[in-house]
């Protein structure tokens, strides 16, 4: 409920003073370092392929719901396994921030 200040008037004997005032403001988000290069570890998630073909690489970040295994590549190593033909970023996790080549 909303009403205008000028309709409120204090009850004689009630105490007010556990009433906030103020609004609580939110904490602010921390502000991410940088939305291109997510921090953290990465790893890499083989997809097989039908028969005869190589099948794909998949580059997760460590906060990734798809288990993976061991996230244990750094940002430099993952943007190495990017430039791999058959391979490609996690399009629901911070690996889709990550720069394509
Ligand atoms: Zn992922």
């Amino acid at each position: 409920m909303r009403v205008p200040a000028r309709l409120i008037s204090a009850i004689e004997g009630t105490d007010y003073s556990a009433v906030p005032t103020r609004r609580k403001h939110r904490p602010a988000r921390p502000p991410r370092s940088s939305p291109t290069a997510p921090t953290g570890r990465w790893s890499v998630q083989h997809l097989p392929a039908p028969i005869g073909g190589p099948g794909r690489w998949v580059i997760h970040h460590e906060s990734c719901w798809i288990p993976t295994g061991d996230a244990d590549l750094t940002l430099d190593q993952a943007l190495h396994e990017l430039t791999r033909p058959d391979s490609e970023p996690c399009t629901t996790c911070d690996a889709r921030h990550l720069p394509t080549p």
